[in-house]
């Protein structure tokens, strides 16, 4: 790798609720009509009152039978969160790269990624067999541990050092890769994320983060 290629830092991002508005499992729900019975579960799941797999896999479940058209229908409900595209632009314009790991689910975060130009991304992956969903998601699921794991993965393939890593998200589940990285940034986050958090932002527009990297 030349010095003129080397990435001047890393931007991992969360998807449900920092890098998008909504969460998908709760999209996903209302088309199997259990919208308050899974939107109750990521509640408390994303405060960290449940573990995050099990949790998962208990809403996925609730899915089950549903045709993958939802996945569509629920990629055309999907609101970017305010500011998202301006930060992308301006780290970008600074020889950054920006990645996204969720939680949710790959076949919505790949034509989101491919939209806005992210660099990486990683979700877990709704099983579909003959155009429905199965209700299971396949391995290896996308947690709090493996979020951690892309963040080091990426910034190893850039051969970035942590110190020039940034995490943002905002919930129980960013808590790890929130650790490793160099600098980490709640964005309207729950409280077990404001406490661990560097800086905390509430503004709800992602643009502010610019001035807090130093762009
Ligand atoms: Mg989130």
């Amino acid at each position: 790798m030349t010095a003129s290629s080397q990435a001047s830092m890393l931007v991992v991002v969360d998807v449900d609720s920092t890098l998008i508005e909504q969460e998908v499992i709760e999209l996903l729900a209302e088309f199997a009509g259990k919208a308050d019975e899974v939107a109750s579960v990521t509640e408390r799941a994303m405060r960290g009152e449940l573990d995050f797999a099990g949790s998962l896999r208990a809403r996925v479940a609730s899915l089950a039978g549903l045709d993958e058209e939802i996945i569509g229908l629920a990629l055309e409900k999907i609101k970017l969160t305010k500011g998202a595209e301006l930060l992308i632009e301006k780290i970008h314009a600074s020889d950054g790269k920006v990645a996204a790991v969720s939680g949710g689910f790959i076949q919505i975060l790949e034509p989101l990624a491919k939209k806005i130009g992210l660099d990486y991304y990683r979700a877990n992956t709704l099983e579909i067999v003959n155009g429905k969903l199965t209700g299971d998601v396949l391995p290896p699921i996308i947690d709090k541990p493996a979020k951690a794991v892309a963040l080091r993965e990426w910034a190893y393939d850039l051969g970035l050092d942590h110190a020039k890593t940034i995490a943002i998200g905002d919930g129980a589940n960013d808590l790890d890769m929130m650790q490793v990285a160099g600098l980490s940034i709640g964005f309207s986050a729950k409280p077990r994320v404001r406490v661990a958090a560097d800086i905390l932002v509430d503004s709800g527009d992602l643009s502010d983060v610019l001035a807090l990297i130093g762009l």
